[in-house]
């Protein structure tokens, strides 16, 4: 871990009253070591005593691959790590738990320590990932850059006569071409699979008429890349063109927005405000968008009823839509980051709707 992420995480643990963090599995764990565990049945955890050194605690047989710079400490298989662990913790303090290590994992660390008292470290890692740090905005940009590319390059791709499931392999392969080191969904839903925002992409043939959601994302460096841009073939739907005006005015408005000092909620009634005036509003099911950085979705959440106040280096996504069952969907999403000036757009592939054969 980074000299300077070690303090700060003190300084927090102490301003918050908490004597000793506990990090497994999840995206905590390589923002404080640089290391990502395998989700096992195997421990794998940091422990950070807010005044001691940090140890990383790690199955032997995976230790060959962790590379960090905090004290290893590997656990045989006849070991008892949680009880091992459990003798550097404060018997009576404040631990803090990271929000993903597993329930069994927590258990057992509170039958060893009866009289600590255990917290969720979610507020505590929020309030120190939530802010990027320039490297980490780098490897955003990066990763939009890449990700941008693909999004461009899609319009001489063949869609009509193939699967949906056959572009998303596309896309996939594409987006690792870049330099992604590993790709974590390539959503591509066609005619009125569009109204679905997760769709899983399926063996519907994509044909005349339809337009086509298509939102991916990945990682390099260990951050994250989303986007999402509308293609089509041949004539657009009854309606579609007008729809997706509204769509790009609410984006565009919405990205505009971005500044320190505005809140989460307030971003999220820009898009809407717009979508609900042309009649949209019941159509538009799902926040505006999402943070982004270890983790594909992290705070802070752009949704009505988060007051949070947004700050200089935070990255989340705009990605406003409008989904009618049945028919299509669509949906436009740039990653930004908010800057002293107010907003950065990482993404800057077009966001026309594009014609595709
Ligand atoms: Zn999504
Ligand atoms: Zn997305
Ligand atoms: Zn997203």
């Amino acid at each position: 871990m980074t000299m300077e992420r070690l303090e700060a995480t003190r300084a927090e643990m102490r301003r918050r009253g908490i004597d000793a963090l506990l990090v497994s599995v999840g995206s905590d764990l390589p923002y404080l070591t640089t290391y990502r565990a395998f989700p096992l049945e195997r421990i794998t955890a940091l422990v950070l005593p807010v005044d001691g050194d940090p140890s990383l605690f790690v199955p032997t047989l995976e230790a060959p691959r962790v590379k960090t710079t905090v004290a290893v400490v590997p656990w045989d298989e006849t070991d008892d790590p949680v009880g091992r662990m459990a003798g550097l913790l404060p018997a009576r303090g404040t631990i803090a738990v990271g929000d993903q290590m597993w329930a069994s994992f927590l258990i057992a660390f509170q039958r060893h320590l009866p009289e600590a008292s255990f917290v969720d470290a979610e507020p505590l890692m929020t309030s120190l990932r939530v802010i990027k740090e320039p490297g980490e905005i780098e490897a955003l940009r990066d990763a939009a850059h890449g990700v941008d590319r693909v999004a461009d390059e899609l319009i001489d791709v063949r869609f009509s006569g193939r699967t949906e499931r056959e572009i998303s392999r596309t896309v996939t392969d594409m987006t690792l071409a870049t330099g992604h080191e590993s790709i974590s969904f390539a959503i591509v839903a066609s005619g009125p699979n569009g109204a679905s925002p997760h769709h899983e992409p399926s063996d519907r043939v994509i044909r005349d008429g339809d337009a086509i959601v298509v939102d991916f994302g990945g990682r390099v460096r260990g951050y994250g890349s989303d986007t999402t841009r509308m293609y089509c073939v041949g004539t657009p739907p009854d309606g579609f063109e007008d729809a997706y005006a509204v769509l790009h005015d609410a984006q565009k408005a919405a990205v505009a927005a971005v500044r320190p000092g505005v809140t989460a909620e307030s971003i999220d009634a820009v898009a809407r405000t717009i979508i609900d005036d042309a009649g949209y509003g019941e159509a538009f099911i799902h926040r505006l968008g999402h943070g982004i950085g270890l983790d594909a979705h992290e705070q802070p959440y752009l949704v009505e009823g988060n007051d949070q106040v947004i700050r200089a280096g935070m990255a989340f996504s705009i990605e406003p839509g409008i989904y009618l069952p049945n028919r299509w969907g669509m949906r436009i999403e740039d990653i930004v980051v908010a800057v002293d000036s107010g907003v950065d757009r990482l993404n800057r592939s077009s966001r026309a709707l594009r014609f595709v054969d």
